[in-house]
């Protein structure tokens, strides 16, 4: 008899397609592997290549005890994802979240080594996360779960081997404590072994706004390959975490008028736009964008998912998963979407999308700026100088539309979107330094 809390392969589906309720039951997995086979078969590559490079090489699955403050014990699931090393070691953030599966982790795991290809550093990709609801926590709670998570993990993480960043409500001050558990452990002071950290202890200048810097970088380019004018173009971005935050205040600086804004308590729209100062603001002082439409001119929407279909011309995806569907694709108005979040979109909406001719930036192009100054972090780390933050954005602009540039004549030699294009791109990088290293044994 079917377990009546477990879903049918039937309500699966039906739910993937519903979407918004459901995004824990598409599988990201499963769309990260349609999206892979889709340019492994426009590459023609052979069923040995697929074996080598489609799966992920580890899954490690830990269980970590931790001392609440009331004298309790909690045991928390932490979970480390390395996908492929053929270029280098392991790279990729860690989420805290209370949604983190092995299928999530698996799926961001994959797209890291495909971004990491895609701006060309010596990475390969690697994902780690903790089931955890961080709004529950006290701080002291959180640095437990945080050192508790690092030190299970020890053996696989190293500057040679895997070395994690922040990702989903994860953020300097817990790298911090990740780099101090595994630099105690170690008895030397190792700061390579993650990025993302606080400028004082290793941290790089630009690595907290390099994932909306880098997505800017992008949109430029895109607009101007599409004739648009970025001063004046409207924006709607989803989530409001680091990502999305600096996403609107970036955009805001290159002349967009922001639009909409939300966070997981609610989305904001304004008849004319937002000051997203002061929602910064606002979530400094609260926490969250909660009580943001008692803000002059700025209303709530019944239903936040409603912001991805409000007519803009840049939409920002910047929160989680399988946000547009089969489901609302249809309904999305803006002929742009720039993915910060890590696969926002399903294959359903993607070819939806394709027939509309929405002009996609997606993910592992469009979010690489954060992981491109991790890169340039770890290399300051191991020669120990540190370079001006003039410096990283020089470095990481020329990388990105660099980048961009290549993605762009790959679709347009392939006629194909830039999802595939950027696979294609990067999927022939990893082939190639997978078959140049052969098989060890
Ligand atoms: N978590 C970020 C991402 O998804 C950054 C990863 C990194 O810097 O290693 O790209």
């Amino acid at each position: 008899m079917l377990d009546k809390k477990e879903p049918s392969k039937k309500q699966k589906r039906k739910r993937g397609r519903l979407g918004k309720h459901f995004t824990d039951k598409v599988s990201a997995f499963d769309n990260a592997m349609t999206q892979f086979d889709r340019a492994a078969n426009i590459l023609k590559l052979t069923k040995s290549q697929v074996a080598v490079i489609k799966e992920p090489r580890r899954v490690t699955e830990v269980k970590l005890p931790v001392r609440m403050d009331d004298g309790s014990i909690e045991v928390f699931t932490g979970l480390r994802v390395q996908h492929n090393i053929a270029r280098g070691p392991a790279k990729g953030g860690v989420r805290f979240h209370p949604d983190v599966s092995v299928d999530e982790v698996k799926a961001l795991a994959f797209w890291m080594t495909y971004k990491c290809a895609v701006v060309g550093i010596p990475m390969g990709g690697g994902k780690g996360g903790v089931v955890v609801d961080t709004r529950k926590l006290s701080l002291g709670e959180l640095e437990r779960v945080a050192r508790r998570y690092f030190a299970e993990m020890i053996d696989l993480f190293g500057p040679d081997s895997d070395i994690p960043a922040p990702d989903v409500n994860t953020n300097p001050q817990i790298m911090a404590w990740f780099m101090d558990t595994y630099s105690m452990h170690e008895r030397r002071h190792v700061p390579a072994v993650v990025t993302g950290k606080p400028l004082e202890i290793g941290g790089s200048a630009g690595r907290v706004s390099a994932t909306a810097q880098g997505m800017v970088y992008c949109v430029r380019k895109a607009f101007e390959h599409l004739s648009i004018s970025l001063a004046g173009a409207t924006v709607a971005v989803q989530g409001f975490g680091n990502v999305g935050s600096y996403a609107a205040k970036l955009l805001r600086q290159s002349g967009c008028i922001i639009k909409a804004i939300s966070d997981i308590d609610g989305a904001f729209v304004s008849d004319n736009w937002i000051d997203v100062d002061l929602a910064t603001k606002h979530v400094e002082t609260h926490g969250t964008l909660k009580g943001f439409d008692e803000t002059a001119g700025v209303e709530k929407l019944d239903d936040p998912m409603k912001l991805l279909e409000l007519p803009v011309d840049l939409l920002i995806p910047a929160a989680l998963e399988n946000q547009i569907t089969g489901e609302n694709a249809h309904n999305v108005k803006a002929p742009v979407i720039a993915e910060c979040a890590n696969g926002p979109l399903t294959p359903e909406a993607d070819e939806i999308c394709e027939k509309k001719r929405v002009f996609i930036i997606p993910d592992i192009l469009c979010n690489a700026g954060g992981v491109t100054v991790s890169y340039l972090e770890w290399v300051q780390n191991r020669m120990g100088y540190y370079w001006t933050e003039e410096r990283i954005l020089d470095d990481l602009k020329r990388m990105m539309e660099d980048s961009f540039a290549k993605v762009l004549q790959t679709a347009l030699a392939y006629e194909v979107p830039m999802r595939t294009a950027a696979f294609i791109v990067s999927i022939e990088r990893v082939t190639e330094a997978a078959e140049l290293r052969g098989l060890y044994a």
